[in-house]
């Protein structure tokens, strides 16, 4: 519980507030006095808590009713159950943390893989927030120096002043160039890329995800709602999430239900990043296939997967011709696979990097880019005025991605995503 009411729930189901910053084993009563559960109480005054507010933590020993009963009680006692975020949004309102910090939150939750929970832990410890805002400072001192000249007629101005801002707009734009290329990295480690999966049963497609995902388990994840609906499993290379879409089960639809569900496979598979078609190395072209193909967009990057060599005593390997790859290898044995995992990645966008990478969203993308353009304007003006306002201008841009300016709309849609309560 986060709030001013948090000390009058305490009273109300501790009998006390518990001693601030301590674990306190505590019993935890319901209005007439009965037991709920016993269990361990914390309370952190403000402003010395996540959200900054005071807050108070009840450990119990879950369990879905005694759950409820103590939460109808703090109810009773004038709490309200937290909405999506609210706790991240408050810590956010009430500057315990940055904007970009409060998402990577969100997705340090969400985190697929390994190294992307790594990028959200650097965000959230502040790294990518670091970078922006020495770029903004920066931007601060150049903006004072333009504005300065300003109020001043062209030939009075040093032409060694002109020199220098342009030696440090150049800087600027170098810098925020670099972290534009990183926050690229960052969305494909957040997103991912989208794959389709096309292939008879028994072609090898169970096999070869599990050749895929290397350490990390695949996880298949029916997608919320009805069961009908398209499979999607997610194997991580290296890092990336690499979502895969089973076409399996497109062929025929029975009724109505299983019908809206082929039209929502459809959908899924014409937005997807990749198509990757399985065949078994002995088996001559599908017809079904050919269909498939040209229903995929055709600028949709495809790779044809030949299983199974190990059979054949084909030698793995991979060739490509008009964007689309062709890739002979064995799931068995895993002769070749690390061709296929090498064109997903290159489809992904992903490139080798150091350590240091953090997360990011489309939306700090659109924010670097916009300031990237404002900058380079800035490069191409003569008159002063015109090139302070595209620094100001940029200066918004890069203010957007840690909260300085934001409106509420953006926020709601940000937190909103979050799940219940964090
Ligand atoms: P799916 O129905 O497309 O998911 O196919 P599975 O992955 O279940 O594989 C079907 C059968 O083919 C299984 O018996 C696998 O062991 C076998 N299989 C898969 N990949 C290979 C391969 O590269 N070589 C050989 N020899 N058998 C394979």
């Amino acid at each position: 519980m986060s709030g001013k009411g948090a000390r009058t729930v305490a009273e109300g189901v501790l009998g006390s507030v518990p001693a601030s910053r301590h674990a306190t084993l505590s019993d935890f009563r319901d209005r007439d006095g009965a037991l709920i559960d016993r269990g361990i109480a914390l309370f952190f005054p403000a402003p010395h808590s996540y959200t900054g507010e005071d807050v108070l933590e009840l450990q119990g020993h879950g369990g879905p009713v005694v759950m409820r009963q103590l939460v109808r009680r703090c109810v009773e006692l004038g709490a309200r159950i937290a909405e999506p975020g609210e706790f991240t949004r408050r810590a956010f309102l009430n500057g315990q943390m940055d904007l970009a910090q409060a998402e990577s939150v969100a997705d340090l939750i969400d985190a697929s893989s390994t190294e992307a929970a790594r990028s959200a832990a650097r965000s959230l410890a502040g790294e990518f927030s670091r970078r922006v805002h020495s770029i903004g400072a920066e931007l601060t001192e150049l903006r004072m120096h333009v504005e300065a000249c300003i109020d001043f007629p062209e030939e009075e101005i040093d032409p060694a002043d002109r020199r220098e801002q342009a030696e440090r707009l150049a800087r600027v734009r170098e810098k925020l160039a670099a972290v534009l290329a990183d926050a690229e990295q960052g969305v494909v480690l957040r997103e991912g890329l989208t794959v389709v999966l096309v292939g008879r049963p028994n072609v090898g497609k169970s096999s070869l995800l599990n050749r895929l995902s290397g350490e990390e388990l695949a996880i298949v994840t029916p997608i919320a709602g009805t069961t009908r609906d398209y499979v999607r499993a997610t194997v991580s290379i290296e890092g990336v999430p690499i979502h895969l879409i089973d076409t399996a089960g497109l062929r025929e639809a029975a009724d109505e239900i299983e019908r809206i569900g082929i039209e929502r496979t459809w959908r899924a598979i014409e937005a997807a990043g990749a198509a990757i078609f399985i065949s078994e190395a002995s088996a001559p072209e599908d017809e079904e296939e050919r269909l498939l193909r040209a229903r995929l967009p055709a600028s949709m990057p495809v790779a044809h997967v030949v299983n199974k060599i190990d059979l054949t005593g084909e030698a793995p390997g991979s060739s490509s011709e008009e964007g689309e790859a062709s890739i002979r290898l064995s799931a068995r044995t895993g002769a070749g696979v690390e061709a296929l995992r090498a064109w997903l990645l290159r489809v992904a966008g992903w490139k080798p990097h150091g350590e240091g990478l953090f997360m990011a969203r489309e939306r700090h993308l659109r924010a670097l880019e916009e300031a990237c353009d404002h900058l380079r304007a800035a490069a191409s003006l003569q008159a002063y005025e015109l090139i302070a306002e595209e620094l100001r201008l940029g200066h918004a841009s890069l203010g957007a991605i840690t909260g300085e300016v934001s409106a509420d709309d953006l926020l709601g849609a940000i937190f909103s995503r979050f799940c219940i309560g964090k």
